[in-house]
This record gives structure tokens, sequence and C-alpha cells, in this order.
């Protein structure tokens, strides 16, 4: 059952004028975005791609889940072309879901590395990631030995015990990194590795991110899990209170010498029913351009997915030493696992 939510509200009264926009002016190019992204860096990126195409952009904002949530409640009168989330396994779930329509673009295909993207079907591809982001442990370097956390396994060790802060562990960003633990270790010793995480809690799961990093930064707990651009905002921040957090908490890019570290991405997909499919299409190839991945991926601190676009961004270089190994597994196979995760979570009391 579909509760009404504030979010939909609004999503309610963006679509309807977007519906009325269309009726305006039936000549007018418009593509009907729905964005689970909210950076102000983002403005740029869409005023171009109008200088550049001619195509109006009528956006919608809302999280991945209230997004999901209003395509299918829409169903084939929904106003949307395009989608962006901001997690595989949201972006997984849309699929699974029906809500995408596979597009075929020669040039998304080039662009995109294969991992960073669904897996095609001869109807096409479903959806493309536009940027990465790294899922890093931070932690208190004057309690904790950087190498006692340089591992997700070390998490769950019980030299760490009462030292861990996490959000909860059914967020898309946890399920979809203990979607990729999953494929590592196997579904058994993962399960183990999610009671042993849960055995070390400084306190039951929650906030977001940015609170875990502010956890270990006041001493309510020593190690915590955060991606890496929530850390890089406050690496760069002048504010006297971030650059306290900054001195005290250190960061580790887990796994260097096994897997890699698990990285995650944000990414697009023409939607089930639209109506601009063509001006879609057009917006996901935009994004693939040097420029725009350099406002889609820089401008929120994180890394283009297209190869050989240069990264322009100090605090993510320091953070990671300049280069870091990340895992290989397909962002698709990483966000099938989601529901077998939540299965372990609920048996380990993992909140
Ligand atoms: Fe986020």
């Amino acid at each position: 059952m579909l509760k009404k939510s504030p979010i939909l509200a609004t999503l309610a009264v963006a679509a309807t004028l977007i519906a009325s926009a269309g009726g305006v002016n039936a000549q007018e190019q418009v593509v009907n975005l729905y964005s689970a992204r909210h950076y102000q860096t983002d403005e740029a990126l869409y005023s171009n791609f109008t200088k550049t195409t001619g195509i109006k952009i009528n956006r919608v904002d809302a999280d991945d889940a209230g997004i999901l949530a209003r395509l299918k409640a829409e169903g084939a009168a929904s106003p949307a072309d395009v989608i962006l989330l901001v997690d595989a396994a949201r972006l997984v779930k849309g699929d699974s879901e029906g809500l995408f329509k596979p597009i075929k673009s020669p040039l998304l295909e080039k662009a995109i590395p294969a991992q960073l993207r669904a897996q095609a079907t001869p109807e096409g591809t479903t959806w493309f990631g536009f940027s990465t982001r790294a899922r890093v442990i931070v932690y208190d370097k004057l309690k904790v030995n950087k190498a006692d956390v340089d591992t997700y396994e070390e998490l769950a060790d019980p030299k760490n015990k009462g030292l861990l802060c996490t959000r909860s562990g059914s967020h898309p960003y946890n399920l979809s990194l203990f979607g990729a633990v999953t494929e590592h270790l196997g579904a058994a010793k993962a399960e183990e590795w999610l009671k042993g995480m849960v055995a070390n809690m400084a306190r039951p799961p929650k906030g977001g991110d940015t609170d875990q990093i502010k956890g270990v930064a006041s001493g309510e707990c020593a190690i915590a899990i955060t991606n890496s651009y929530y850390l890089a905002r406050i690496l760069r921040s002048s504010a006297p209170e971030d650059k306290a957090i900054a001195d005290k908490v250190g960061v580790v890019f887990p796994n260097q010498q096994s897997w890699g570290t698990h990285v995650n991405i944000a990414g697009a997909a023409v939607a089930r029913n639209a109506k601009n499919s063509a001006n879609a299409v057009k917006f996901m190839e935009y994004l693939a351009s040097p420029e725009a991945q350099n406002y889609f991926a820089n401008g929120n601190n994180e890394w283009p997915a297209v190869a050989g676009v240069k990264l322009s961004n100090a605090a993510l270089q320091a953070m990671s030493g300049g280069s870091f190994k990340s895992e290989t597994i397909p962002s698709s196979t990483v966000g099938a696992n989601q529901v077998k995760v939540q299965q372990m979570l609920d048996r380990v009391g993992y909140k």
C-alpha cells in the first residue's frame, strides 16, 4: 500500500505542472526528468543541456524510493521520460519492477564501462552509471590503528568490539556494499560477517553517512562507513566545525590487498512509459560528454564513469592517495543481491 507522503504530494503537484506545461506549446522540445540528485552543481549541467540541444528540462526532485513509488503509481500515465537515481540497488530494483525502457545507444555502450551498466538484452540496456563513489571506512586516528580497519572483514573482528557505527543496514548504500561482500565471500561467510558487525556496534544503526563521520569525531564511535563524497565535502569545507572533524578522522580505502574497495554508482534510465524517449536518450548521451561528466561527477566529489575524463578534485585525490583499487564486480550483480542481503540482515538482527 502506498502511503501519502509529503514527497509524493510534491511529486503529484510537479507532475501536474509538467503535464500542463506540455500542453502550452506542442512544438516545444521537452524532457521530463525525475531526479534523486539534489546537488547545486547539477544546475549548470541542466542549463548547458538546454543551451546545447534546445530541449527544455522539466525536473521533479525526490529521493530514490519516492521516485520508484511514483513511477509505479503513475503507470502508463506517467509523464516521466528519464530517471536519475543514486544507487545500484535502486537501479536494479526499478529495472526488476519493469519501470525502465531498454535503449540502444552505441555512444553510451562505448562510453560507459560494462560493469557500470545493466546487463544488455536483445532489446537493449535499461540503465547506465554516470559516476562512481567509494564506500570507505573512517576512524578515530587517536583510538584506532589504520591497520586494524583496512579491510571490510575487520569491521566484524572482535578486536573492534564496541567501536562501530553505521546507518541502517537496509539503506541502499549498505545493501549494495553487503551485496558486494556477499559476492566476494559467499553467502554463509557474509552472514557471519554481518553478525560480527552487529556485535561490534557502538550504538544501534541510525542517521545518514555524514552522521557516522560526525559520530567518530564526537567520540560516540571510533569506526564508521561512509560514501567518499560526504567525507570530501567535509574536507573541502572551510567551516571551523568541519575542520575539527577533518583533523580527527582518518580514512581508508578498504581491501587494497584483496578485491578492492566497493564502488557504487549514480545512474540514469529511460522511463518505461516515456513520451519523449528520443530526448531522454539525448539527455543520457549528454551526461556522458566530458563537460557533463565534469559537472555530474566532480561537482558532487565523485569519480567520472567515462574513461579519460579528468578528475579535478583535490580532496578526492588526497583521500585516495591519487588512485585506489576498486572492485570489479558489475553493479548489476551487486544490486541483484539486495533481497538475499535483506533476509540475512533480518536473521542477524542488523536494523
Ligand atoms: Fe548520498
